[in-house]
């Protein structure tokens, strides 16, 4: 299973399937890419299988756009399938997320919104929270930010996690507890994944997440780091050999 993302100036999906690669060592049973294209068209793409299957399935579609994420599934909860694959969207579909780990209070979470008419798609733990996130967004009239910390506050269980919301085609939120994520930092670009290998051949400067901490990723702006309460962290920038 693995997370990878990219936002700069380059294509990201040949970006985004090279790093699904460089991860499949992890082992994963589906595989999916979430991007932003300039018409600010949420795309979303996932199937059941290999990273190859993957690119047979989008070879006839648009995969243009210089933000996106993708991710490769260990099923925990649902049957490996293309509607348990991640990405998964949320109702209005703005908004995409990947997820690596277990939500362990899953059922309580999607039967109060559920009774709150939320309607599933898939049979995951993952799904919720993106339901959740835009549940926040909406009610209170959130940015993208505050309704992910609101949502990891009731959330209990492991995460490493990257959300795209096509209103704010030029952020992407990226945080972390008990599942690994890194953070590279390029020139007017950055990346992110499970392990620093699909990030070494572009640049070898890194920040690897804390437990509870979110990276908010901002297209030309400096790398920011806050965790749920809000509080900004102060992350360590590390040179990691390139590749
Ligand atoms: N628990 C999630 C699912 O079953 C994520 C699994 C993973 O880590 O790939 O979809």
């Amino acid at each position: 299973c693995g997370i990878v993302g990219y936002i700069g100036k380059r294509d990201a999906y040949p970006v985004l399937i090279k790093g699904l690669k460089r991860l499949e060592y992890r082992g994963y049973d589906s595989a999916g890419v979430a991007l932003i294209d300039k018409k600010r068209r949420l795309n979303v793409y996932k199937t059941k299988g290999k990273v190859s299957d993957l690119e047979a399935f989008v070879s006839q579609k648009d995969v243009s756009g210089t933000i996106g994420i993708a991710h490769t599934r260990w099923a925990t909860h649902g049957e490996p399938c293309q509607a348990n694959a991640h990405p998964h969207f949320s109702s209005s579909e703005n908004l995409a997320l990947i997820h690596n780990g277990i939500i362990e209070n899953y059922a309580t979470l999607k039967e109060k919104l559920q009774k709150k008419g939320f309607i599933f798609k898939s049979s995951t733990d993952t799904e919720v929270l993106v339901q959740l996130i835009e549940f926040f967004q909406l009610s209170n009239h959130l940015d993208l930010l505050t309704a992910v910390q609101l949502a990891l506050h009731e959330v209990i269980g492991a995460y490493a996690i990257a959300v795209l919301d096509k209103n704010n085609p030029d952020e992407i939120i990226t945080a972390r507890k008990s599942s690994p994520l890194v953070v590279g930092i390029g020139k007017d670009e950055f990346f992110l994944a499970s392990d620093a290998t699909p990030i070494v051949e572009y640049t070898d400067k890194v920040v690897y997440l804390q437990d509870g901490e979110i990276a908010v990723i901002r297209r030309d702006k400096a790398l920011e780091v806050i965790n749920l309460d809000n509080v900004l962290q102060n992350p360590e920038v590390r040179t990691v050999e390139m590749n």
